[in-house]
């Protein structure tokens, strides 16, 4: 889960995901440098472009810890 995704809902508990931001079907690798965790709703806009999603740029910037997640929103351009 990504905290403060659009989508995430206060109070609702979620289950957590793994996602591979390279995906696996164009050569991504199921290993720590390419995973990040996700709530299933953001999981699924993420696999099936629903928006508001996050791109691969914007993962990397959230699993690397150079996004605040509790302004996740200001700092990243996440599509409405
Ligand atoms: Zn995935």
């Amino acid at each position: 889960m990504v905290r403060g995704v659009p989508g995430r809902r206060e109070g609702q508990v979620e289950a957590v995901e793994t996602h591979e931001i390279i995906y696996k079907s164009q050569g991504g690798k199921c290993v720590p440098d390419n995973e990040i965790a996700v709530c299933r709703p953001d999981h699924q806009r993420t696999h099936f472009l629903i928006e508001p999603y996050l791109h691969r740029e914007e993962l990397y910037k959230i699993k690397k810890g150079e996004v605040d997640e509790d302004n996740l929103e200001d700092a990243v351009s996440v599509k409405r």
